[in-house]
């Protein structure tokens, strides 16, 4: 079977067996703005991908009653540090020239947010971020315009590149013959949203970007609409995969105005996923994923990654996206 035609038969397949387990009404849709229903609410945080430690540190400050934006700035902030994690924060993989830059983006439940690109030298872009939101008039900073703000905030200058990383970018460099490559398995941001006992939603997403890609790239994670999105009222969705594909189609705020729209965060992560791979001729080399929820904490997770659609499924305090993104709640 041509590779464009499997792809559209398991996304059809897929939507129709979620068609079966996943409907809301406009009715429900309306309360989700009720605010008496929000006491039933209880605390929720995902993330992209298997960063269990990341959504384990999240629960922990929504159980002990901290706000959803301390929850996702916690939460990322422990892949950021973990060296073993090459495509996030400290121990990155580098551009092609050996510098490893980072990009990242916060959001809170009035609608604030904060955001950093090509960031160098700081272990924890999303502290930055949050610093940003919160210290200045402005939502975005990069550059060494970016770094230089970091350190009079009091954040520590900090070699990124890991020997590991930098090995692997030696080895890359041999074979490469130095070309940007279409990246497809050296990158997994951790994008995360939680909502906390008030039933407010905030979200973060935080990455070190495609690994080799040329001086000066800078992803969807940073950008507000496209690697992340908050609306207090609706929901919050954050992307994974290759940043051009959610940058084009404004993913993440796609995904929520689709909620708005009465979807479930399942089917709006469907629907903004086929939405990028009908625009693509050649969908053979990327991977994209979204997750989402809504305010009554519903969720959703969709990725599509070369040769496989993944439908993502759910079970008590676990989902899928494509193969280990966890909920904690
Ligand atoms: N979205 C990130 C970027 O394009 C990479 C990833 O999520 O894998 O920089």
């Amino acid at each position: 079977m041509k590779r464009r035609k499997f792809l559209k038969n398991s996304t059809l397949s897929t939507a129709s067996i979620l068609s079966a387990s996943v409907l809301t009404s406009c009715k429900e849709q309306k309360t989700l703005k009720d605010t008496k229903n929000i006491a039933s609410i209880k605390p929720i945080a995902i993330c992209t991908w298997n960063f269990l430690n990341a959504t384990t540190k999240a629960w922990e400050v929504l159980n002990n009653g901290g706000s959803s934006l301390d929850a996702v700035q916690q939460g990322v902030m422990v892949e950021e540090a973990d060296i073993n994690n090459q495509t996030v924060g400290l121990g990155g993989r580098p551009d092609r020239d050996g510098n490893v830059t980072l990009d990242s983006c916060i959001m809170d439940k009035d609608g604030n947010c904060g955001s950093v690109a090509y960031l160098q030298n700081i272990a924890s872009p999303v502290s930055v971020a949050r610093k940003v939101m919160e210290d200045t008039p402005h939502v975005m900073l990069a550059g060494k315009g970016a770094e230089k703000f970091a350190y009079e905030k009091g954040f520590q200058k900090t070699n990124l590149l890991t020997e590991q990383s930098k090995k692997e970018w030696l080895e890359w460099k041999k074979k490469s013959e130095y070309k940007p490559i279409i990246n497809i398995e050296n990158h997994d941001t951790i994008g995360m949203l939680a909502i906390d006992k008030n039933g407010d939603i905030s979200g973060a997403c935080t990455t070190s970007g495609m690994a080799y890609k040329i001086g000066g790239r800078v992803g969807d994670s940073p950008i507000i609409g496209a690697g992340l999105f908050v609306d207090n009222e609706i929901g919050a969705a954050t992307a994974t995969g290759v940043g051009e594909e959610v940058i084009r189609t404004v993913g993440s705020f796609l995904i929520v105005e689709l909620m708005r729209q009465g979807k479930t965060p399942q089917e709006a992560c469907e629907e903004g996923v086929k939405r990028i791979v009908s625009k693509n001729k050649d969908n053979t080399n990327f991977q994209i994923g979204f997750i989402a929820i809504n305010k009554k904490g519903e969720t959703g997770s969709y990725c599509i990654h070369p040769g496989f659609t993944y439908r993502s499924y759910s079970k008590k305090g676990h989902i899928n996206i494509p193969s280990d993104s966890y909920i904690k709640n």
